[in-house]
Order: structure tokens, then C-alpha cells, then sequence
């Protein structure tokens, strides 16, 4: 494996390889739900690139930017057992230089939920992805629908801009108890660990009342609501339909259910696809 940390290096460690690319961009602190993306990018691709950028424009004032947590050694270990051809893991200034050109998120489904509770998180997000997706060379790029809002507006960004990649969504993997596991999984303790189990129970709840032939959006949103009782805060719960728009019935084939709140530390996101 090979390990690029500037740009320069990237694109020489690149000649090496011949055949489709498949990319994996990550934050780092790998986990299982990383490492099901790694290893389905491995399976269809010829060669496999995996980035790891704590990316600091898509993170808002006051967030955790400084303390995220960072792994280098396990996280190049894992990649390295999973086959990745070439780690790139960049600086900041490798990435960015001052007064940058911007590309935005687009006004209405760039701006609700995930991205009206953290207004530029996705500005940033698109902007690194675009770079990372330029850099890569990719065929094919793997994102989680874990991170749904991220995933549609990312593919939005694909077609918009007329980029040259396959985007490829992947399913969410969850511990034995149902939590979806996320880097910021580790700031959770004691009984939050428990607590924080509300947010996929109540996707359970809902994904139950659905198979019982509910569809009202109203109803079992109230009660998801009250099986979130258990979260110290609960920043949304949505139901919208596979391109972000709201919706008052259930499209069994097409709707998402999302979830955001607080537990303890972290603020935990869950989704349901339906
Ligand atoms: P992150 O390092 O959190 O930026 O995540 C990198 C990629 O891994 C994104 O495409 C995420 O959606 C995906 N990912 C994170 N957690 C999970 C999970 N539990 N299941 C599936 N994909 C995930």
C-alpha cells in the first residue's frame, strides 16, 4: 500500500496502478461501517483509494473539529489488511489555499434538515468531495446512506457539474444492538450508550407501523417521537421521499426516515429507508 500525503504524491502513486479505480473518501477512525465500503469498493474495482481528511470547512464554529477523533496507525492498518492500493491522507494545505472558489449547496435541499440544524456543513462537505472525487480519478465512489442528505446532494453534485463518477450508495451497518456506527460513537458514556439505542428503535418503531399498513407521516412521527424520549434533544424527525421532498403518506419504494439528536456527547444521526 501506498501512503500519499500530498498531492504530488497522490498522482504519482496513480500512474502505478491500471484499471477501473474505486474510492473510498473517509474522516478516519475506520469502522465496520467504513470497512463494508472499503471492502465492496475492493470487490468492484480493479484498484482501490481510500482518502482520510478531517475536512475543517464542513465543520461550523463550536463544532469538534479539534477534538475528532484521529487514528492514523489502526486506520492505516486496516486499510492496508482490507487491500487498499493508495491511502491518501492530505494536510489542510494540501487541499485548500486562502480565497478559495466556492461551489454551494443548492438552496432548498442543501438547507433543510441536517443542513438547516448545521447551516455550511454541506458547502464544505461538496467542496472537498468534489475535490477528492477530481483527485481520485475514480470510477467509482461509496457513500453511506447513513449519511443521506449527504448522499443525495452529492449525487446532485455529479450530475449538476457533469462529473465522470458513479456514485454508489451503501447500506448502513449497525452493532448487535442496532446503533449505527459512526466515528463519533466514542463520545458516548455510561448509560448513554443505552440511551443512544432510541434513535434505531424508533426507526424500528416506525418501520413495524408501516408493515402494519400506516402510512400517515403525522402518526408515526408522534409516535417515533415517543421513543425518542430517551435522547436529551431531538433536533428533527423527517419523512421525505427519496429526493428530500416532504411527504404525507408513505411511498412504500421511495420515502427516508431521518432522525438527529443529542445523546450525552455526540449528536447521533439514523435513517431508515423504506
Ligand atoms: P465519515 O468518515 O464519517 O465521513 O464517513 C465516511 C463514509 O462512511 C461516508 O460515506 C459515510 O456515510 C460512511 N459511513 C459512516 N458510518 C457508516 C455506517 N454505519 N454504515 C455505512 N456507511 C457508513
Amino acid at each position: 500500500m501506498i501512503i500519499a500525503r500530498t498531492i504530488e504524491a497522490l498522482q504519482e502513486a496513480k500512474k502505478t496502478l491500471q484499471g477501473s479505480i474505486g474510492f473510498v473518501p473517509t474522516m478516519g477512525a475506520l469502522h465496520h461501517g467504513h470497512l463494508s465500503l472499503i471492502r465492496q469498493a475492493r470487490e468492484e474495482n480493479d484498484h482501490l483509494i481510500v482518502s482520510i481528511f478531517v475536512n475543517p470547512t464542513q465543520f461550523l464554529e463550536g463544532e469538534d473539529l479539534d477534538s475528532y477523533p484521529r487514528r492514523e496507525e489502526a486506520d492505516t492498518r486496516i486499510c492496508e489488511l482490507a487491500g487498499v492500493d493508495i491511502l491518501f491522507m492530505p494536510s489542510i494545505d494540501q487541499m485548500y489555499e486562502a480565497d478559495e472558489l466556492c461551489i454551494g449547496a443548492p438552496a432548498v435541499r442543501g438547507y433543510i434538515l441536517e443542513g438547516e440544524k448545521r447551516p455550511g456543513h454541506f458547502d464544505g462537505m461538496l467542496q472537498v468531495v468534489m475535490k477528492l472525487l477530481n483527485l481520485s480519478g475514480a470510477a467509482n465512489a461509496y457513500f453511506g446512506k447513513k449519511d443521506a442528505q449527504q448522499l443525495a446532494l452529492i449525487t446532485q453534485m455529479v450530475k449538476n457539474y457533469f462529473m465522470d463518477v458513479n456514485i454508489i450508495p451503501c447500506e448502513i451497518v449497525r452493532d448487535d444492538n442496532g446503533l449505527a456506527l459512526s466515528s463519533r460513537n466514542v463520545y458516548l458514556e455510561g448509560d448513554e450508550k443505552n440511551r443512544a439505542l432510541c434513535l434505531s428503535r424508533s426507526l424500528k418503531r416506525a418501520s413495524k407501523m408501516v408493515m402494519a399498513g400506516e402510512l400517515d407521516v403525522e402518526a408515526i412521527k408522534k409516535e417515533m417521537l415517543e421513543v425518542l424520549k430517551e435522547a436529551d434533544t431531538v433536533e428533527y424527525v423527517a419523512i421525505v421521499d427519496r429526493e428530500f421532498n416532504a411527504l404525507e403518506k408513505i411511498e412504500i419504494g421511495n420515502t427516508i426516515i431521518l432522525v438527529a439528536a443529542w445523546v450525552g456527547k455526540p449528536r447521533l444521526i439514523d435513517n431508515l429507508w423504506i
